[in-house]
């Protein structure tokens, strides 16, 4: 493989990644791309993983990209450490670590978009405005400059994996879509990278997300709930009492995150629970299949 004094290499610049993932290509060679935005964490790694086994070559993408986050969100302040990132991926099993320059990502203010003008104004869309027509154009960039044949992405970001499953099949990319299950902490805390903004305590307390739509999902099983109004409150009350602030919660059609509006709805589709709330500052968010 690819390795510079041992260590796995890391390209920055696209044109070079492109120039290795086509001599891969040439090889016959298959490539699996695993996006990230780094400080990884076991939920990132087992992507990895999951990519090394089924691909000859698995090309992880460390990129920060601006134009996914608001002004008033966290992008200065969201964790970066390259190199230890790198350490992690090699161990499980990565080729090389794409991990470019915004400068070089976007040259000049971009004009060109990938949108998914339904969709982007929902649930996590309604509250980050921009949010998805930044990561739908950045993925759709990381697939042309790293021509993988499998991605993975985690279902942690439900809504995310759906847009871009959605994007890969309206616009013909022929690249196969994996969702991977979400990693928890021992307390039940979905892992995520902006879990370390948290103090021990206000980690401690947002295991109530996990717990309370566990608990919603048994009762529900139950038909304790006579409307969706009712099942919803429940969840909330209880990440209230934890000391967390909801944003939203949501109870969706899991194949085209359509809401559920009634019992009978939620009976007869596959649904999902989608929720993002505050601990503190710390914006979370996570889902349970019903
Ligand atoms: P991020 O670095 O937050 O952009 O995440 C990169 C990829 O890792 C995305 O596909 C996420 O859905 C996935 N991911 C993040 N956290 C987890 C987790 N706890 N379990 C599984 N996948 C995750």
């Amino acid at each position: 493989m690819q390795k510079d004094n041992g260590k796995i290499k890391i390209i920055k610049s696209p044109g070079a990644m492109l120039a290795f993932s086509k001599k891969m290509l040439a090889q016959e060679k298959t490539i699996g791309l695993v996006p990230t935005m780094g400080a990884l964490h076991s939920g990132h790694i087992s992507l990895v993983e999951m990519s090394a086994k089924n691909n000859d070559i698995t090309i992880v993408s460390i990129f920060v990209n601006p134009t996914q986050f608001g002004a008033n969100e966290d992008f200065s302040k969201y964790p970066r450490r390259l190199q230890k990132d790198a350490s992690l991926c090699e161990k499980a099993g990565a080729t090389i670590i794409f991990a470019p320059l915004a400068k070089d990502m976007y040259p000049k203010t971009p004009q060109t978009f990938v949108r998914n003008t339904v969709l982007e104004n929902m649930y996590c869309g309604a509250y980050r405005k921009g949010h998805f027509s930044g990561v739908l154009s950045v993925v759709a960039k990381l697939f042309n400059i790293t021509q993988p044949h499998n991605a993975y992405f985690g279902k942690k970001d439900f809504q995310q994996l759906h847009l871009i499953k959605e994007m890969v099949s309206e616009l013909n990319f022929p690249i196969k879509i994996t969702g991977a299950k979400i990693i928890r902490e021992k307390s039940g805390l979905a892992m995520s990278s902006r879990n370390e903004y948290m103090s021990a305590k206000e980690k401690e307390a947002a295991s109530s997300i996990y717990a309370a739509m566990k608990e919603a999902k048994k009762l529900s099983n139950q038909s304790i709930f006579n409307t969706i109004a009712k099942l919803k409150e429940f969840i909330q009350k209880k990440i209230e009492k934890a000391g967390g602030k909801v944003q939203y919660i949501e109870i969706t059609n899991k194949n085209n995150l359509m809401p559920l509006k009634t019992l009978t709805e939620l009976k007869t589709n596959a649904a999902i629970i989608l929720i993002a709330c505050y601990f503190g500052k710390t914006r979370l968010i996570d889902n349970l299949e019903l």
